[in-house]
Order: C-alpha cells, then structure tokens, then sequence
C-alpha cells in the first residue's frame, strides 16, 4: 500500500478526532512479523482503509453483467445506430464510424434525421461497463 495511502488514512483519523492531541500511530511487529499499529482500534480501522482502497482502485472493467438499467437505454442506441462488424452505422443516413476513430464525430449525410446523434461508441462503451463506486460513496 502506498505511502501516501497511510498519510491520507491518518490525516483522516486524526481530521475525525474531537480532541486536539494528534493519534499514536507508533508501530509494532506483531506475532506474524507485519508492522501494526500498537493500538489495535486504529490498526483495524487501517486494515478496512486499506480494503476498501483495494476495491476503489480497482480499473474499470466490464463487470459480471451489462447493468439492468442499460437496457432501455441500449434499445434507445438502436433506434439510431447499427453495430455492424467494428462500424456503427447511422439508420438515417447510412454513414459509419469505425471503433479505431472513437470520439470523433460522424458527418451525418445531407437531411439525416438523426444529425444530433454522435458518438455511437462512447454511449455504448457507457452502457455496458460498469464502474467501480468511488471510496467513500455509499454502496
Ligand atoms: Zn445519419
């Protein structure tokens, strides 16, 4: 775990005190050889600190399963755009953006009725990735 991972946890606990005096964090070798805080109350926060750090820092991924809330969503995406191979094509006017030109936006055909709709990749990337919740967001 990374240094600045232990300053910002206690920042955080001395931050939560009602009492002036900053917080012992003087260390110990346990049992086991690790270093732990000689108080066991901070030593168990640290140990949850450093959990759900883990968990924050994790990349995004996709996740098990495309999230539920997706699928209207998903089905809103095909009324405009066709995943066709690594093209999306618009159904207005039949253009297509290929997924190596990502973020760039499509010039539609002249008096396509689907002008407003750009970036077919980016939406869909959104809708099937799910994101890991930011430490300290409740869950
Ligand atoms: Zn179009």
């Amino acid at each position: 775990m990374a240094d600045t991972e232990r300053e910002a946890f206690e920042k955080a606990m001395n931050d939560s005190r009602f009492f002036p005096r900053e917080l012992d964090f003087s260390r110990t070798k346990s049992p086991s050889g690790r270093d732990e805080c000689e108080n066991s109350h901070l030593q168990s926060n640290w140990e949850g600190w450093q959990a759900r750090a883990a968990l924050a820092s994790r990349p995004a991924e996709v996740g098990d399963q495309i999230p539920r809330e997706s699928n209207d969503a998903l089905i809103a995406l095909a009324r405009y755009w066709k995943l066709n191979g690594d093209w999306m094509t618009c159904k207005g006017c039949r253009r297509s953006l290929i997924a190596s030109r990502d973020g760039e936006e499509l010039a539609h055909g002249d008096g396509c009725k689907y002008w407003g709709q750009q970036h077919p990749w980016a939406q869909l990337r959104k809708l099937i990735t799910r994101r890991p919740a930011p430490a300290g967001a409740a869950q």
